[in-house]
């Protein structure tokens, strides 16, 4: 979507909600289902077929961990752990308490990937459908929100683009859930991209996944070689001569629930922008070109793969950061550094700051030491100069380093819950968002399982 561009459309209505919710990935998901529970009228748009966002589309997995970094308390519960559990039951996912850090799952790295939940991309779609049915969330699927309606400086609405040609839809609030903010660039809200320096943003990556690969024999070699990132020798060693050419370090590989079937995470495309759609489909195409050479590579080099096919790609290419909104707060890296502790508190987190080097093969995971825990504010969620607007998940109100540790999928899934929670609230209280009462969202949030701190329980909040 551009931004600067205005759309004068005369389009018919095609639904009046309360809560329209932009983007079914992990923060879309978790705000429509519990914007539902909590009464509101709720619809959820997708441009894709299905729900997942980056867990099915992006083929993106594990969860990165839910709990403490020292992996000792789990801070992301509620909607996201009920759709875990209910994976788990079917055998499509494994809880995060039995997987440790340094095993195949979560890619034989110790530092914050204690207990992260591996699944299966499938089970996602069909599971977080039924938790959006159950809930009573309307959904459209193939629809595209191309600007939000507005008046002055108040979202009242969506202009959605489908096989259905070009609808308008009355929202009383809308949860920008896009990971773009779409919505709130459109608007004329105020948004950031990239990083202070030079306004570069993380480099995109297309997973894929692998069959046929012998378990025991990339065990045994990574158990064996104790290397910083699996098979790097192997890969510093071809990169010298020429062999490989892709700007990572050693090869980013998660065990999945299935026998020999890996998810690879280590194509990497540099100085790409996902709101640029000649950028993309440039990404989309260097993707596919690096995920052959690495299928080639992996067969010819490295131990366990020599048998092994190309099982799929994402249906998308992966886009870790784009624009940020400015909100009523910016979350800061000394925020994580301190663990500061928010009146607005609306969810923890232990993930640390996880950037992937805009410019070269580089990566900065433990470079900042981050807080054992540390807390999201709800104004993070709150465009600064917007109302009838929330936004969650990957294009909240944060630096660059700062979102690159919230932004992966368990605390993706407890901003939406947050925004969801918020958003039917507001209108119940007939509000706008930013005005509801922090202290009664804080209770309803605990009261559907979510955890806020140790000192926060229902009985002493609300
Ligand atoms: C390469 C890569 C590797 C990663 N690795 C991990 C990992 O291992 N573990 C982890 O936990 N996290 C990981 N992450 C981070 C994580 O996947 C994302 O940050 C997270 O999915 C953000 O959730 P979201 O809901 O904000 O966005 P998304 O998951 O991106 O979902 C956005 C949804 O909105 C829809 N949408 C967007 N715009 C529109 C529109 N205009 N109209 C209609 N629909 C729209 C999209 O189709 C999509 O379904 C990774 C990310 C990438 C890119």
């Amino acid at each position: 979507m551009n931004p600067t561009a205005t759309l004068h459309v005369d389009a018919p209505v095609r639904t009046s909600v309360d809560v329209a919710v932009v983007g079914s990935g992990p923060s879309g998901l978790s705000a429509a289902i519990s914007a539902a529970r909590r009464g509101a009228r709720t619809l959820v748009i997708e441009r894709f077929g299905y729900v997942g966002g980056n867990l099915t589309a992006g083929l993106v997995g594990p969860c990165m961990t839910s709990y403490s970094l020292d992996g000792s308390t789990q801070l992301i519960k509620g909607v996201f752990e009920e759709l875990v559990l209910r994976m788990e039951e079917q055998g499509q996912a494994i809880h995060p308490s039995k997987v440790p850090a340094n095993s195949p799952y979560c890619g034989y790295i110790t530092y914050g990937h204690d207990k992260v939940t591996p699944f299966e991309p499938e089970a996602v779609k069909l599971t977080g459908l039924d938790m959006l049915r159950e809930a009573g969330v309307e959904i459209l699927f193939h629809t595209s929100v191309i600007a939000p309606r507005t008046e002055g400086e108040r979202v009242t609405g969506l202009f959605v683009a489908s096989k259905s040609g070009i609808e308008a839809i009355d929202a009383s609030v809308v949860i920008d859930c896009s990971a773009d903010a779409d919505v709130v660039a459109g608007a004329g809200g105020e948004t950031v991209y990239g990083r202070n320096e030079d306004g570069l943003a993380q480099p995109m990556t297309l997973f894929f996944r692998i069959a046929g690969v012998d378990d025991a024999a990339v065990d045994k070699y990574v158990t064996e070689a104790q290397e910083f990132r699996p098979f790097a020798s192997i890969v510093e060693k071809a990169r010298q001569s020429g062999e490989f050419t892709i700007p990572r370090k050693g090869i980013g590989l998660y065990k999945t629930l299935r026998p020999g079937v890996w998810r690879i995470n280590t194509t990497r495309i540099l100085g790409v922008s996902g709101v640029d759609v000649a950028d993309l489909t440039k990404a989309e195409i260097e993707g596919r070109e690096q995920v052959q050479q690495l299928v080639d590579f992996l067969r010819r080099r490295i131990p366990g793969f020599s048998d092994a096919t190309l099982l799929d790609t994402a249906s998308t290419i992966g886009v870790r950061e784009t624009r940020r909104i400015v909100g009523d707060y910016t979350l800061t890296l000394k925020d994580l550094e301190t663990g500061r502790h928010f009146e607005d508190v609306i969810g923890t987190c232990g993930y640390p700051v996880d950037i992937h080097s805009p410019v070269d093969e580089g990566g900065r995971l433990e470079d900042d030491e981050t807080a054992n825990v540390y807390e999201m504010p709800y104004r993070m969620l709150v465009p600064r100069d917007l109302d009838g607007v929330l936004v969650a998940g990957r294009c909240v109100s944060a630096s660059h380093e700062a979102l690159a540790a919230i932004r992966v999928m368990p605390p993706s899934f407890a901003m939406g819950q947050a925004a969801g929670t918020a958003a039917a609230l507001a209108v119940a209280a007939g509000v706008q968002p930013r005005s509801v009462d922090v202290a009664t969202l804080q209770h309803q949030l605990l009261e559907d399982g979510a955890y806020l701190g140790p000192e926060m329980v229902p009985e002493t909040v609300g």
